[in-house]
């Protein structure tokens, strides 16, 4: 550690192992990006971790809000009416979606 900066935990540890095989820790900035969604990897814009805000302003408080977005969320639920009404099995949809919708169809 040793500088005063560094105790701060504004910056990221890394440890590296150098040539003399001595053990060192690395600073280096955080990396600050969007939450992605869980299915097709696009931004998730209403999601931040700020801790100046309440958990309900965090995230949308719809089923899978900050999970997923909202055309993936909007597929599922889709899915899983059809699932309820027999209209198709959960071999037919999309692996991917499978767990979510599992746990919406209860199958
Ligand atoms: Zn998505």
């Amino acid at each position: 550690m040793g500088l005063l900066k560094h105790k701060s935990r504004s910056l990221a540890r890394v440890q590296r192992r150098t040539v003399s095989g001595k053990t060192v820790t690395h600073y280096r900035a955080r990396k600050n990006d969007y939450m992605k969604c869980g299915i097709c990897k696009s931004n998730l814009l209403s999601v931040t971790n700020s801790s100046s805000v309440s958990k309900s302003s965090k995230r949308p408080s719809r089923i899978f809000g900050g999970h997923l977005c909202h055309g993936c969320t909007r597929t599922i639920i889709s899915q899983a009416s059809k699932i309820k009404a027999g209209t198709i099995k959960i071999n037919d949809v999309d692996i991917l979606l499978q767990p979510y919708v599992k746990t919406i169809a209860k199958v």
